[in-house]
């Protein structure tokens, strides 16, 4: 276990207690139902914060993201970078159907 990997287990493990301490003030202080409707937004809201305080912190760290590979779906990584394509006779980017600069229809994606 190298030292990223224990950081982000003690960083997890602060959340869960967090979650826990105010969990229970909420099933204490508030009457059933909405104890457990409190608590449910309450943890949507605590997954949301932690996973965009994680994706911040340990964005760049892909073997974590693989150990605990619920953290973020495959696809997140992708979305927002549009594919780029290229001409395969000149290599020039772009993205039309045929080449502006050679006229060549063969792509690739890069
Ligand atoms: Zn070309």
């Amino acid at each position: 276990m190298n030292d990223n990997t224990r950081r982000f287990i003690i960083h997890r493990v602060k959340w869960l207690i967090l979650f826990m301490g105010i969990g229970s003030i909420l099933v204490y202080l508030l009457p059933y139902p909405y104890d457990f409707i409190s608590l449910a937004s309450f943890f949507v809201l605590m997954v949301y914060l932690r996973n965009r305080n994680e994706i911040k912190r340990f964005g760049g760290m892909d073997g974590i993201k693989n150990l605990f590979g619920w953290l973020s779906s495959p696809k997140t990584g992708d979305q927002g970078k549009p594919l780029k394509y290229y001409c395969m006779s000149c290599g020039k980017e772009h993205n039309e159907i045929a080449c502006p600069d050679c006229g060549s229809k063969m792509k690739r994606v890069g």
